[in-house]
């Protein structure tokens, strides 16, 4: 096949890019830079089944014929979202519907990288699908939130309106190799700032909760959703639930730092929990993430040693 890549440029879709490749497939990535950085493509400068274009997804564009679109481009970090507020919104809405438009006119596949932020502060713990969130539309993170719900929104009008298969995947915090060190996300904060023996920054009093997923487990549900026939949303993320503060602790452990912590201001409507229900994911896709947080943090570790320039282990 031939696919479209938006956002490859970026920590998920170059993880994608690579998959696709991986299994023979042509893959046409774009991406404007707004967050994401051309080494995270580097490896693939030789790869003849790769081409890169650097564009903006909301002025409409023609990759030419495409069998699949996936749509990863949007910031992401709340950091992130909040500088480029008025891009993510128009990123998730005539940039949505640009890519929308390239599925229809090529008769192509579609999966759009939608979030749990859908969820907002969630009243109703672990998520599943059926529950309609409670999101703040006028808050700092609507920019973000608002633009997700409106393209799961616009992506179910092209499917009912036009034909197009599409897939809407609720993706929950993923990490790993390539998450932008600079980002301002959990993870790589305290990675970086446990490498360079920094105090860790524990937003509020950390008791808030996440659940993690490895950037391996989420790209193989990505792909099974792919080619599955479900086109309401499923959740793809890690079940597995953890307080800041117990993340913390975990990245302490794994990097054997001996870093404080230092606490400060909760950002404005940060969600006080955050867990997946994948009852749909596993019985429809046969899938479940595989890798524990302890493991995944290990895994991460080289990437971010060389970003912070210490040495990497021997064994890679
Ligand atoms: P990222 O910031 O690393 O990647 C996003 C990429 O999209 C960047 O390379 C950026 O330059 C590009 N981009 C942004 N606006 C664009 C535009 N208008 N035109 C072209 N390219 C544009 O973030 P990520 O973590 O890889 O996230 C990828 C997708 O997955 C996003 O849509 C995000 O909302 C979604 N998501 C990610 C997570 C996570 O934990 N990583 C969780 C939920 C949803
Ligand atoms: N957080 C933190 N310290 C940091 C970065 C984030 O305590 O240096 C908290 C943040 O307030 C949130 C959680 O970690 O409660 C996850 O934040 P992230 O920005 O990674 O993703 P979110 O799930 O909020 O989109």
């Amino acid at each position: 096949m031939r696919i479209l890549v938006t956002g490859a440029a970026g920590f998920l879709g170059s993880h994608l890019a690579d998959r696709l490749l991986s299994e023979g497939h042509s893959v046409v990535g774009v991406d404007n830079f707004a967050t994401g950085f051309r080494e995270n493509l580097d490896h693939l400068a030789h790869e003849l089944r790769f081409e890169f274009k650097e564009l903006d997804i909301c002025a409409p564009f023609d990759p030419g014929r495409v069998d699949y679109v996936f749509n990863f481009a949007s910031p992401a970090s709340p950091p992130e979202y909040l500088r480029l507020a008025i891009e993510t919104l128009r990123t998730g809405s005539a940039g949505v519907e640009n890519t929308l438009e390239i599925a229809a006119r090529y008769g192509a596949g579609f999966l759009h990288a939608s979030t749990s932020e859908c969820y907002g502060d969630p009243l109703e713990h672990p998520q599943s699908e059926s529950y309609w969130g409670h999101v703040n539309p006028v808050g700092p993170r609507s920019v973000y939130d608002e633009a997700k719900r409106y393209a799961e929104a616009l992506t179910m009008a092209y499917h009912r309106t036009r034909g197009v298969n599409t897939h809407l995947a609720r993706i929950f915090n993923t990490y790993g190799p390539r998450l932008h060190p600079d980002d301002g996300r959990v993870i790589s904060n305290f990675i970086m700032q446990a490498l360079r023996g920094e105090p860790l920054t524990v937003y509020g009093d950390g008791s808030q909760t996440r659940s993690f997923c490895f950037v391996d487990d989420l790209i193989e549900g990505m792909v099974r959703l792919s080619r599955s026939d479900e086109h309401l949303p499923v959740n793809l993320g890690n079940p597995a639930e953890f307080t800041i503060l117990e993340c913390a602790q975990a990245v302490l452990e794994a990097t054997g730092s001996k870093s404080e912590l230092r606490f400060e201001a909760l950002p404005v409507d940060d969600p006080t929990r955050r867990c997946p229900d994948i009852a749909k994911a596993r019985a429809l896709l046969g899938w479940e993430p595989r890798v524990p947080l302890k493991e995944g943090l290990r895994r991460s570790l080289d990437f971010f040693r060389a970003k912070a320039g210490l040495p990497v282990s021997v064994a890679g």
